[in-house]
């Protein structure tokens, strides 16, 4: 098969780099090699491009550059926000309780159940409707003064749907209770303003928007104290121990900077197309539904269930057609179980294990979007005649 025919519609799993970003990255691999620790002028070098990084992001995000503290990637700033704010609150004020909501990445959802099996918190997840959202007055109900942190994810990736993250930020604010959103899918398309989402802890990841795998960011609010995560050296504001990556990072606040600055076009350019997907797709197709909400979503995001469709056969077919999709979280692929996304939103089994996640991007084109409404609705039909 052919590599350059196959069309990608996964960009929420991946998107490739952006030359432009790929262009301000290569140097700090060969001639601007040192290390920012040190002293002497090839460390200074990467210094300041270390801190005109971070001074990039911060602008971006309306917050202060000592603010930004640079991981290795989305997961390990969701796995900082989470264990750094629990450990803390439970040292500094005997807090116990973490409320997340019941649609988180497992980036959370792992790492809070592991700290409710392990280390003895308790863990309560927040309600959702149907579409995967929570409200600030859900939030509301749940909140308790013995509560370490509350996270709720801004742009969910399996079903797109966007959570009200201003106002549960200041619900949470007005509390004095500790607020995280993993802002991974999000950083692409919404606002990352602090000051707008009233938000403590705010994780990113470079490579959903362009930006090179391997490489995030935190946002960590000043004044909040967080346990690091990572014990040595005094990087990162003593938050992260560890010589940074600086072609990585210097290509992160590239990418970011360019995708906040583009994302209203890019927005203009793929809601048509989002929205030409599930009209077709409902319209064409038997026995679908749309998972996530309708307009509340990210603009460059599509997910459905198909009763009676295996998902990830359907998923090897579309390959083999030369489309590339997934079932939701790429994590899951080749995994039989169904979502813990979707049977949490009230999915049956039996209509979850049927899902298809179809994700566009900047090089997505209204042509690839038609050869694909032409292929899947008898690749759907096809396995429907084969399943038992
Ligand atoms: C991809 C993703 C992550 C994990 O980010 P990595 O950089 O791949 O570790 C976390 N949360 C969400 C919502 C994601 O989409």
């Amino acid at each position: 098969m052919n590599q350059d025919k196959q069309v990608y519609l996964d960009y929420a799993a991946t998107t490739p780099v952006d030359a432009r970003v790929m262009q301000v990255m290569l140097p700090y691999f060969s001639e601007s090699f040192g290390n920012p620790s040190s002293i002497h002028r090839f460390g200074q070098t990467v210094e300041s491009a270390l801190e005109n990084a971070r001074l990039t992001i911060a602008q971006t995000m309306d917050c202060l550059p000592e603010e930004i503290i640079f991981t290795s990637c989305g997961t390990e700033s969701d796995n900082l926000a989470l264990r750094g704010s629990a450990f803390l609150a439970r040292k500094e004020r005997g807090a116990n309780h973490l409320l997340i909501s019941p649609v988180e990445h497992h980036a959370i959802s792992r790492t809070a159940e592991q700290l409710a099996s392990l280390h003895g918190f308790e863990l309560e997840y927040l309600p959702v409707d149907s579409f995967g959202r929570t409200s600030a007055e859900d939030v509301a109900c749940c909140l308790r003064p013995d509560t370490a942190i509350v996270s709720v994810i801004y742009a969910n990736n399996e079903i797109g749907t966007l959570n009200p993250i201003a106002n549960i930020g200041r619900l949470c604010r007005s509390r004095g209770i500790t607020f995280h959103t993993d802002a991974v899918q999000a950083a692409g398309y919404l606002t990352l303003n602090v000051n707008s989402l009233t938000t403590d802890l705010i994780s990113i990841g470079a490579h959903k928007f362009y930006g090179p795998k391997g490489i995030g960011a935190l946002y960590i609010r000043k004044g909040l104290n967080i346990l690091p995560s990572q014990t040595g050296g005094n990087q990162e504001y003593g938050y992260r121990a560890g010589t940074q990556n600086i072609p990585y990072i210097v290509g992160m606040a590239e990418a970011l900077h360019l995708t906040q600055a583009e994302k209203e076009d890019r927005t203009e350019l793929l809601k048509p197309l989002r929205d030409h997907l599930i009209g077709s797709i409902l319209e064409e197709i038997p026995d679908v539904q749309l998972t996530g909400h309708p307009e509340e979503r990210l603009p460059n995001h599509v997910s459905f269930i198909f009763k009676g469709v295996d998902g990830n056969a359907l998923l090897m077919m579309l390959d083999m057609e030369g489309f590339a999709c997934s079932s939701g979280s790429a994590c899951k692929t080749g995994n039989p179980e169904p979502s813990d996304v979707l049977t949490s939103i009230g999915f049956t089994r039996d209509w979850a294990l049927g899902s298809l996640r179809v994700t566009l991007g900047m090089y997505t084109t209204a042509s690839e979007i038609e050869g694909f409404l032409q292929v899947l609705p008898k690749v759907v039909s096809e396995l429907r005649k084969i399943s038992p």
